[in-house]
């Protein structure tokens, strides 16, 4: 299952029926931000215009109807946070903790996270109210941040066999090269099934090919998500730069997407 592109209240998004509450995947198009932040620079730390930036989030929460949102502060580890309307912040507030996953069971609340070239993942247990975002650089992913919201998600109700996924664009198998730690890590978090998602070595005997998308699929599925549950994005950030950052890309010059879900 793939994600579809959809005009959501004059912001071009992507979603996937595969959730039914609210959400999104952003993309570069939409936003008042200028030159290599051009357009909806959802990023408040990359040097753009902070009056843009808070335009393009007035934009993205009046498309998608929603009024609080919750941040997170992203440093590839794996921890992933229960959050409430407490912990709602405006942009440019200050937060007070680190983490690359947020998850809850409150209505209203977005929950937002950034990436420009790493894997963006969704979650919603439409039986059981829950949601979680979560953040997969190739640390991330090999260290089962993927597991680790599902984990977050039952303690607070959710059944795995009821939680709908989504993985959103993000740097593919076709540009994702790597030297040899993260094919070996890959290997040992999955076993033989993680050679699946390696190619290579290439032309360089120490460089290799990583499908993180397919191997955060791998661990979704671990963790009990049913792979018909399953939306992955086939768009690779770094093909696309007309149309989302790639930090390799770019060499770091660059907006953020975000990926935003509110039980709505
Ligand atoms: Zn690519």
């Amino acid at each position: 299952m793939d994600l579809i592109e959809k005009n959501v209240n004059g912001l071009p998004l992507l979603v996937t029926p595969n959730i039914p509450c609210v959400h999104a995947f952003t993309t570069r198009f939409g936003g008042v931000s200028e030159g290599a932040f051009a357009s909806l620079n959802l990023g408040e730390n990359r040097g753009d215009e902070p009056d843009a930036v808070r335009e393009n989030y007035r934009r993205l929460k009046a498309a998608l109807g929603i009024e609080k949102l919750c941040f997170t502060k992203q440093i590839h580890e794996t921890t992933v946070r229960y959050v409430t309307s407490v912990d709602a912040r405006e942009p440019f507030d200050p937060l007070p903790y680190d983490c690359d996953g947020l998850v809850t069971d409150e209505p209203g609340l977005g929950l937002i996270i950034f990436t420009a070239d790493c894997i963006p993942i969704l979650f919603h247990d439409p039986v059981h109210k829950v949601i979680a975002a979560a953040h997969a650089g190739w640390r991330g992913t090999v260290g089962d941040i993927a597991g680790r919201a599902v984990e977050a998600m039952v303690k607070l109700g959710a059944k795995p066999s009821d939680i709908r996924a989504a993985i959103g664009p993000g740097i593919s198998r076709c540009c994702f090269e790597t030297g040899p730690e993260v094919p070996e890590a890959v290997m040992a978090v999955l076993g033989r099934e993680g050679l699946e998602y390696i190619d290579g070595p290439g032309r360089e005997e120490d460089k290799f090919f990583v499908d993180l998308k397919g191997v955060n699929r791998a661990l979704l599925v671990r963790a009990g998500v049913e792979p018909d549950n399953i939306a992955v994005s086939d768009e690779c950030t770094m093909c696309r730069p007309d149309k989302y950052w790639s930090h390799r890309h770019t060499g770091g010059l660059r907006g953020s997407q975000a990926s935003v879900i509110a039980l709505l």
